[in-house]
Order: C-alpha cells, then structure tokens, then sequence
C-alpha cells in the first residue's frame, strides 16, 4: 500500500477503541431527517485554545458554511434527505473551562465535563444531536489527529496552535458517527468474486477510504442510511438489465442510482461515478461494492486490476480501477454474473444474470422492488472494532485502551491520504512509481 504523507497528517495513528461513557447513539439518518451539530471549544486546566475569537469564526466556516463545510459537505452527499445544520444559536460555543489537565488526552472526561459544562450554560444534550469537541492539541497528547464515535454523535478534534483542523479528518470522523467502518479495498483479479480477492488497502472512493473530502459517499453508504429511496436503487431480484446514472448529478435521464444484488448471504452493489458539484471530480466509472452479511456500512470495493501500481499508483487515473465496457464479475459458485455493457460519462447499463439464466439483453428493466432499501439502520458495527484495529495494528502505531462503552475509532494517514491525483491527461502514461506530490486540481481542503 502507498501512502504519500503529508507534513501536517503524519503524526496521525490509526486506532480503534472500546472507550468511555458516550452519549447513546442517534436514530438513523433517515429517521431523523435533521441533524442539529453542536460545536464546543474547550480549555483545559493547563492549556486554552489560541485565540478563541479566530477559531470561533474559522470554526462557524468549516462547520456550518454555506460552501465548503461539514453541513455543506452532507448537505450535498445526501441530496437533502437529511438536513445538517447548527444547532441552536449559531452552533458554535465556548470556550468552556472544564476542570481537566490536558495530559493523557481523557477522551471520556474531555466529553463528560464537557457536556455538563454547557448543561449548565443552557445547552442540553436534547439541544443537539452531535457535539463536536474542539480543544487544544498541545499538551493533550492524543496520538491521533481526530476521533469519533461509531453510530453515536461525538467527534473530538484537537487544534493545533494555527487553530487549522483537516476538513477531510472532520467529514470522516461524522462518517463514523452515522455509521461507517473504514473502506477498504478487495483486489479480485479478473474481476472473479468466488475466491482469491485479497483486501488491499483502502478504496479511495469515500472520506471513510482516503478520498478525501472530495469524493462523495459510495453507493452502499448511503443505502446504510437510507439516502438513497424508492427508484434509486434497485434491488435485483431476477436477471436483468439495468440503466444507471452517476450516483450524484442527473446524468443522462435514467432514474437508479445503484444497483442492489444479492450475492449469496452477501450483496453486490453496483454504481456509475462522475463528477457533480463538489463532489467525485477524482472518481470515475462504474464500481462495485461487496457488501458483508447485508451490512452496508462495511462494504469494499472490488478492483479487478491486477496490481496496486495499476489502479492506484500516483498517477493513476480516476476510472483505473473502474469496470469499463466489456467487463465482468463473476461468481460462479453463486451463479452471478455482473457484465457492465455500456459505461459512459452520463449513464451505464449493465447486465445482471442470476441463477446462471442470461440476462436478457432487450430494453432495461424497470426498476424492480422498488421499495426502501433494507438497511442497517442504526446498527452499530461492533465487528467492525477488530479489524480496524489490526489495520491500526499495521501502520506500527499504538493500540487503544479497552474502557468499557462505545466503539471509537480514531482517523489515520491512511484514511485521509489520498494516493491518487488527478492527471492533467488520461493519456495512460504508466505510473513512475513516485510519490504523489499530493497536489490536489480543487482548492477545497484549504481554508
Ligand atoms: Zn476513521
């Protein structure tokens, strides 16, 4: 796996943790169609924020925006069936004092006092449904660069003296929040399903896989969520074949989004990328997603290329790793077969045979089952603790402190890196092998 490490990120670790009292965690997205973000500044004992004044309005922008923000960022992604937005007030509060020496980095008691503090301002937990907890990195200690529960609503992001937070850290630390594992990558050469696909890093087509902030959330995670509804999806119950359009943007005219398949106990999720807005201007094509048990919030991608240094060198480019017209998954234990006919910029269509009968190659089907996507709703990955912290195990880097309470998983290097720029040309030119500058064609990281 490649990593190509920023100044700024490279003191960031990977761990997962079985940590202290949370707040219990929020209804499901969809459940809750607004989502009210509570940001608290935070001064130690020993150790207060830098210039309150400046970090309260670089927060009220990288929070609460109206471009390039946290709400902006998930306002977009979920096309509105979920509104984020401040809570109360403007959103943003303090600094509050807790009685608290920064050493040791106490996430349970940074958390705990905390909300007693704006308890006693007037701020109370029914007031929002995710505090994000601002303090000062210095002193702190905390060997990572950000943290967040999984399915619950808490997010600690410690500043540094310049008071500069990553947004990419921001959005995927709120990916935890509703949800999501760590993407990962499945390599299965030839694009064979049944055996011999071997994770490989991360997929770089999510915040939650070192996209970046740039990239929206695939297909399945937004099934985990219910953002994607009625004829958006479709849930493949019989050989067929399907038009797509690119899961963000109006594309060509056809209505799905993704397609849903069932893959033995597990799914196969199908989905055609594109630029739109902000949104995927790295990510192009059409990708799949296998997804666990039915458990959307851990799906992985597939990536039929052979080797790393083919869909995800530097210079790579941004459909490398895509199924492009012609290709096939094939799982022929499960009898499926998934053929993409046609992919282009605006639409696909692709081919799905079940049960070895071929899909017939007429008009495409109408969306069938057309009803809400089964979902996760608001499961909690429990599972998702042991693999992610062997991932942690694997960047060499401390492991977490088992206390009791919520799952929390802290964000790393490898999942905020991206490993992939955009090429000036998709002349095919073979990657040298060097590490990416890192410069990126959008100036939407910065602040
Ligand atoms: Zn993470």
């Amino acid at each position: 796996m490649k990593l190509y490490p920023h100044a700024r990120l490279i003191p960031a670790v990977i761990a997962a943790a079985t940590a202290v009292g949370v707040s219990p965690a929020p209804a499901s997205a969809a459940d809750q169609p607004e989502r009210r973000v509570q940001v608290a500044m935070v001064n130690f004992t020993d150790s207060s924020v830098p210039d309150p004044g400046k970090l309260e309005s670089a927060l009220k922008k990288s929070y609460f925006g109206a471009t390039g923000s946290l709400t902006s960022y998930y306002n977009e992604v979920t096309g509105g069936a979920t509104t984020f937005a401040a809570a109360e007030g403007d959103g943003v509060t303090g600094p509050v004092d807790i009685d608290l020496a920064a050493a040791g980095c106490d996430t349970g008691k940074i958390n705990e006092l905390t909300r007693k503090a704006l308890a006693q301002r007037g701020i109370a937990e029914s007031d929002y449904d995710h505090l994000s907890l601002v303090y000062p990195a210095e002193k702190a200690g905390c060997d990572w660069l950000a943290l967040g529960t999984v399915g619950g609503g808490t997010t600690w992001m410690p500043v540094g003296s310049d008071g500069e937070m990553s947004m990419t850290a921001l959005v995927h630390e709120f990916g935890h929040n509703f949800g999501y594992s760590h993407h990962m990558r499945l390599r299965c050469p030839e694009g064979d399903l049944g055996a011999g696909c071997e994770e490989d890093g991360t997929s770089h087509k999510t915040p939650m896989g070192g996209g970046g902030w740039e990239a929206g959330l695939t297909s399945p995670e937004l099934l985990h969520n219910k953002w994607l509804t009625g004829d958006e999806v479709v849930e493949v119950a019989k050989s067929g074949t399907y038009d797509l359009r690119p899961l963000y943007g109006s594309g060509d005219g056809a209505r799905a989004r993704a397609l849903d398949i069932p893959l033995g106990d597990d799914r196969l999720v199908v989905e055609l990328r594109h630029e739109s807005g902000t949104l995927d201007g790295e990510i192009q094509g059409v990708h799949a997603y296998r997804v666990p048990k039915g458990d959307y919030a851990k799906s992985a991608l597939v990536d039929p290329t052979p080797d790393a240094d083919e869909s995800t060198g530097g210079d790579a480019a941004a459909d490398a790793d895509a199924l492009k017209t012609g290709a096939k998954l094939t799982d022929s234990a499960r009898d499926v077969e998934v053929k993409v006919v046609r992919a282009g910029a605006g639409s696909a269509r692709v081919a799905v045979s079940l049960a070895g009968v071929a899909a017939p190659d007429a008009r495409p089907a109408k969306p069938a089952g057309s009803s809400a996507p089964r979902s996760a709703n608001d499961a909690r990955p429990e599972g998702g603790s042991a693999e992610l912290a062997e991932t942690g195990a694997d960047s060499g880097t401390s492991v977490p402190a088992a206390l009791g309470g919520g799952l929390l998983l802290a964000v790393g290097a490898a999942f905020l890196l991206k490993s992939r720029r955009r090429t000036a040309t998709s002349s095919g030119r073979p990657s040298s092998g060097r590490p990416s500058s890192g410069r990126r064609s959008s100036g939407r990281r910065s602040r």
